[in-house]
């Protein structure tokens, strides 16, 4: 099955974008586990935080502005995208280089313009990684999963293990790093057989994740969003564990924002709002993962945001809505960001 003119995403279409760019400019923000370059996009003035104290020793303080002031005259609100902590996730990707077209050129790649989305993100420094698991997207041979089966979805995204047998959803996280069991290693992983969402945050293993908690600590994004796939799901946030329950309560708060949008453009089917609260009280407990790490380190909101992935299953979106719904979440995102740094001042 073709996919739409405006679906680009493969490694070959980040490096093309990060080639062309003359408003934007890129850095690369680390290099993966396969020694593959993952990039850094930048738009808007940036902030130069200075740190009296890290977080946890902030928040001990009893006042978070000894880590992070954003009461200053002239903070710029800041928002962090992340595409592809999954490798295969790639709609993500996908809407990331869309976002940088119609940032750059004023059309996104399909050649339409998007006003609203430009009118949220201005005044806005905007971090953007379009691809956080270039391994991982290296070992997927397509650009979407439009239309594909469940078992190749599986297959590409999870992998098999030594008999043959697929790595399903949650067993692919039994083993990790998952490398030495595996035959096939899916998209989930970086070359070392990481899963970035489940790295041990204490000790690092991964580079990847390194790289994306140091950018964390040194930027205090107000908002970032990690860009994930969930099969067929309603596309939506989840709500992150083991967070202040402020920040499950702007997580919300931001969720039925982009719910109303949705719905006044007439695409509310789109997007599910999540819960009000984590449930940490869970057991089996919860995991502590790459969504609530990179909330710890800086005290601001973290969302995993789960996108619907078109395959040839039930709920199938297609292409265009995954975008639409994509769209009116990053200029929902844009204008919360600038809400929470007006309130805080
Ligand atoms: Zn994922």
């Amino acid at each position: 099955m073709s996919t739409p003119v405006f679906w680009k995403g493969s490694l070959h279409d980040i490096e093309n974008a990060v080639r062309t760019l003359q408003r934007g400019k890129a850095e690369i923000l680390c290099r993966s586990a396969g020694k593959r370059n993952i990039y850094l996009i930048e738009y808007g003035n940036r902030n130069y935080i200075r740190h009296n104290a890290n977080y946890s020793s902030a928040a001990g303080a009893l006042n978070p502005k000894y880590y992070a002031d954003k009461s200053t005259p002239g903070y710029i609100p800041t928002v962090l995208l992340v595409g592809a902590i999954h490798g295969g996730e790639f709609e993500g990707t996908v809407a990331i280089l869309n976002l940088i077209s119609l940032l750059e050129t004023g059309k996104d790649l399909a050649g339409n313009e998007n006003h609203d989305i430009l009118d949220a993100a201005r005044g806005i420094n905007l971090l953007l990684i379009p691809c956080l698991n270039v391994d991982g997207r290296a070992r997927v041979p397509f650009d979407s999963f439009l239309g594909k089966d469940y078992k190749t979805f599986r297959y590409y995204s999870q992998g098999t293990w030594k008999d043959g047998s697929l790595c399903e959803w949650p067993d692919c996280k039994a083993k990790h790093p998952i490398k030495d069991y595996v035959d096939f290693l899916g998209s989930y992983f970086n070359d070392d057989g990481v899963n970035l969402m489940h790295d041990n945050f204490f000790f690092p293993m991964a580079e990847e994740t390194k790289a994306l908690l140091k950018l964390c600590d040194e930027r205090v994004p107000d908002v970032t969003l990690h860009l994930h796939g969930g099969a067929n799901t309603t596309s939506k946030f989840l709500q992150t564990n083991y967070v202040p329950e402020h920040l499950n309560k702007r997580i919300y708060e931001l969720a039925l924002r982009v719910k109303k949008a949705a719905e006044d453009k007439g695409c509310g089917e789109l997007f599910e709002v999540c819960e009000e609260k984590a449930d940490n009280g869970a057991y089996p407990p919860q995991s502590f993962n790459l969504v609530s790490a990179c909330s710890h380190i800086n005290g601001e909101v973290s969302i995993t945001y789960e996108s619907n992935q078109g395959l040839d299953i039930e709920n199938r979106y297609k292409a265009e809505q995954i975008y639409t719904i994509y769209m009116i979440l990053f200029a929902e995102t844009f204008r919360y960001a600038k809400d929470l740094v007006s309130h805080a001042s």
